[in-house]
């Protein structure tokens, strides 16, 4: 049987710390590798964090159909779930676990042929999305803006999912997103 599960939320919100601990606590599911032209960050691998390509290439991947979705996410910056990921997990007899902006998300629903499992990170407000983001240290400041910016117009979103789960004590967000993926995987159908 095939199941996706797909987390998202606005940057920051918590989705790749929710999504390492599923990744933990399920064996049975795999990290979709997506695609990107954004520059790569100190301490990530191309292929294990992203698959890093240059502009042209992935704008190639583009014109030869080889993305479930994509979406400009910033300014020149794409970012793409890749059709071979999910046949390579497939391969494995596993489940993908994509964790994509909130665009992408809905495209994937729209496009698979199949009902994925789909789960919402909400921020308590935006004012902790702005220090999460800041401790992370991964962005400049300009880039923190812009990324809150977008996470307005994104939040409004929510109700298009299965679940929207608060993250504000981890140890809370990370029980029931636990639960709600036992459950799916369990489901027959
Ligand atoms: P995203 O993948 O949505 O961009 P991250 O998982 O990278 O977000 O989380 C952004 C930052 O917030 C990270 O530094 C992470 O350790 C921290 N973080 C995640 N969840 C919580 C939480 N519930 N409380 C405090 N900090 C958190
Ligand atoms: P970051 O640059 O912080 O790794 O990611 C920026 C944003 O791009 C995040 O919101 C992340 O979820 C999103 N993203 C990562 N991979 C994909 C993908 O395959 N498709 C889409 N649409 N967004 C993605």
């Amino acid at each position: 049987m095939q199941k996706v599960i797909i987390l998202t939320g606005p940057s920051g919100v918590g989705k790749n710390t929710l999504g390492d601990f599923l990744l933990e606590q399920f064996p049975q599911l795999s990290y979709s590798v997506s695609a990107t032209n954004r520059p790569i960050r100190k301490g990530e691998e191309d292929g294990r964090d992203y698959h890093f390509m240059n502009r042209e290439a992935f704008e190639e991947k583009i014109r030869t159909d080889e993305l479930l979705e994509w979406q400009e996410v910033y300014d020149g910056t794409y970012y793409g779930t890749l059709k071979s990921e999910l046949e390579r997990i497939n391969q494995l007899n596993k489940f993908p676990l994509l964790v994509v902006d909130v665009f992408g998300a809905l495209n994937v629903m729209k496009n698979l042929k199949f009902k994925p499992l789909s789960l919402f990170i909400l921020p308590k407000d935006l004012e902790v999305l702005r220090q999460r983001l800041e401790n992370r240290g991964t962005d400049t400041p300009e880039t923190i803006q812009k990324r809150l910016g977008k996470a307005e117009i994104e939040m409004q979103e929510y109700r298009q999912f299965d679940f929207a789960i608060v993250n504000d004590d981890l140890s809370k967000a990370k029980s029931q997103v636990a639960s709600i993926v036992d459950d799916f995987l369990k489901s027959t159908h």
